[in-house]
């Protein structure tokens, strides 16, 4: 941390600040300039968490150096992270693809989906039994018989599953089904949620919030893992931004970002960053392209009757497709599928 003085701050000012730094058993480093005064600090900045540097007399800003999320930060863990979800693994040598309905609708759906999805090599089943839906009166889900539903599936298949927990309640139900928990975008920021997600052990899907920076997000996973959970996998799907065409703008520099500053999986939702069911594909080989551990792609029997994004659910038939036209680009990326 820099903490950079006033223009012609006082001697005073200046013993002042060294005087809060040792006090709170931390070594400032003064480099004493004509005009301005910078004092460096080492160690653990948390100590100084409730000084209120910045309004000290004579303190024009502060800078940090380091960033505010530890475990998630690739600074101090360099190797990458692998998180084991059922019997596979995200962030290691294999692609990971999840699939499935937004939102889990009947045994028939679920099992013909996760049937369909592992012929075509998709290792994860997804899919809502909690939907956080706009409108209350869209379809919410069908809670724990979706849950039900989805191990069902899991059984028939093998396929590992992952649901979205969007209240502690939910959370309490879905450990007893599921092999993943999601947190939605618009819970990414639900700090208390995420904690007591870290607390289960479980291994976590953490997507990117609505309007939430990549240091934000970050921050998100620092509180699961703070909890002693580092299974942690982010998911870019798409930001807010001044775009219509599109549901979401999918931020494909996320994938490099998050490749310099974590060791944490990242994979990519191009279904809920587009909307558009003639998007997917392409962002799909993007996110390919530019190093993603993985993709969740919607698929529904009949995306025409689907309860919930329709528009975006590919059928089996095209998702048969998009998988195989994904195998050079996977190869291609040095992974495997
Ligand atoms: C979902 O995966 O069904 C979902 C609601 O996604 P998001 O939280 O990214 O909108
Ligand atoms: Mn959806």
């Amino acid at each position: 941390m820099i903490i950079i003085m006033k223009l012609g701050a006082s001697k005073q000012n200046i013993d002042n600040v060294l005087g809060i730094i040792r006090t709170n058993g931390l070594e400032p480093h003064l480099s004493d300039g004509k005009e301005v005064t910078i004092i460096g600090v080492i160690g653990d900045k948390t100590r100084l968490m409730n000084q209120n540097l910045e309004i000290v007399d004579g303190v024009e800003r502060i800078v940090s150096v380091t960033e505010s999320y530890k475990l998630a930060n690739k600074k101090f863990h360099p190797e990458k992270t692998v998180v084991k979800v059922g019997n596979t693994s995200i962030g290691g040598d294999e692609f990971t693809i999840m699939s499935g309905p937004c939102a889990v609708e009947s045994e028939k759906q679920v099992l013909e989906t996760a049937q369909a999805i592992k012929k075509c090599g998709a290792q994860i089943l997804r899919g809502g039994a909690y939907k956080p839906r706009t409108s209350p009166y869209s379809f919410q889900g069908l809670e724990e018989d979706g849950l039900r539903l989805m191990k069902a599936a899991r059984e028939a298949t093998g396929l590992a599953i992952v649901c979205e927990v969007t209240s502690l309640a939910a959370i309490g139900t879905a450990v007893k089904y599921v092999d993943m928990l999601q947190i939605g975008a618009r819970n990414m920021q639900n700090f208390y949620l995420l904690k007591e997600a870290g607390k289960t052990g479980l291994p976590v899907l953490l997507k990117r919030g609505l309007s939430a920076t990549i240091d934000e997000w970050l921050n998100a996973a620092e509180y699961i893992m703070s909890e002693g959970n580092q299974n942690v996998v982010l998911c870019e799907r798409g930001i807010r931004t001044f775009e219509t065409a599109t549901r979401n703008t999918l931020d494909i520099s996320a994938i490099p970002v998050i490749r310099t500053k974590s060791h944490l999986p990242v994979i990519v939702d191009p279904s809920h960053a587009t909307g558009v069911r003639d998007y997917v594909a392409p962002l799909a080989k993007c996110a390919v392209a530019a190093g993603a551990d993985g993709l969740m792609i919607e698929t529904h029997p009949c995306p025409e009757k689907a309860l919930s994004d329709g528009p975006q659910s590919l059928t089996f038939a095209q998702f048969d497709t998009l998988c195989n036209e994904l195998r050079p680009y996977i190869a291609l990326s040095g992974k495997k599928f």
